[in-house]
């Protein structure tokens, strides 16, 4: 991942014309994202953004998204949860089971594990921001039927029409680091050229438009459900940890902030 990557490229990555990063503007997202398309019905969140208001605001507004199918099947919007002020914003991928029917995001198995590791890593996740890039649960049934909901990976489209409000938590937040847990978290704020195993564990500039205070610096690492699932658990926590050290580090020195 070059850290010179620029913002059109990010943008292009995920099939949006507008919203990357910390510095774009709810407003525009609004204004320029055509999203995408399924037999001519768009998909993007855009639309249902409020035109102001803070995170309380738009965590309502959130709640009535219609911006992609995927809000069908789900329980209810799962909108970023932690305090405003907060100088570290952390991004998964999607609600899990868990997370779709407590209404908050990292409330689930993989959420207590990231806690865990996050402050063995040093970081205070009382005073974080937990978000997702995409805020409705997607899941399929087993095959022949039964009431488990197996996860299933959002696609490309859903998460560009949900980037305006991962957008707008990063506009609102203003956070120090980001932190991307996973492929979807970092293809949704660096581009689909990102690679977990390529960038993770590097303090990387988050692609945006130029911002007289600063924009974040990024830090990519595992998701804490791949830690969940793999063969070598105990490597891959330790593999989490070391990343998210990188981002506690970061912020110990005043941040990543900077053009
Ligand atoms: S996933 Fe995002 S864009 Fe789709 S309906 Fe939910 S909040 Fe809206």
């Amino acid at each position: 991942m070059s850290p010179t990557r620029s913002t059109s490229d990010a943008r292009s990555a995920t099939g949006r014309r507008s919203g990357s990063g910390g510095g774009s503007r709810a407003g525009s997202d609004r204004e320029a994202s055509s999203g995408s398309r399924d037999g001519g019905r768009a998909y993007d969140a855009g639309p249902f953004l409020p035109s102001r208001g803070g995170l309380a605001a738009h965590r309502r507004a959130a709640a009535d998204c219609r911006g992609c199918p995927l809000h069908e099947d789900a329980t209810q919007t799962v909108f970023g949860a932690g305090p405003e002020s907060a100088r570290i914003l952390l991004v998964g991928e999607q609600p899990g089971d868990q997370e779709d029917r407590q209404g908050e995001p990292f409330v689930g198995p993989a959420g207590r594990l990231l806690r865990r590791a996050a402050e063995e890593a040093g970081i205070d996740m009382d005073e974080a921001y937990v978000t997702n890039a995409v805020k409705h649960f997607k899941f399929v049934r087993p095959p022949g039927g039964g009431k488990r909901r197996i996860h299933k990976a959002p696609e490309l489209r859903e998460v560009a029409a949900c980037h305006p409000w991962l957008s707008a938590e990063l506009r609102l937040v203003h956070p120090e680091i980001v932190v991307a847990l996973g492929a979807t978290a970092g293809k949704a704020l660096l581009g689909s050229s990102f690679r977990v195993t390529k960038d993770r564990g590097a303090l990387l500039p988050l692609p945006g438009d130029e911002d007289q205070n600063g924009r974040p610096h990024v830090v990519a690492t595992l998701h804490p459900s791949a830690v969940l699932r793999a063969d070598d658990r105990e490597g891959a926590y330790a593999g989490l940890v070391a990343d998210l050290r990188v981002a506690a580090e970061a912020l110990a020195g005043g941040g990543g902030t900077g053009s």
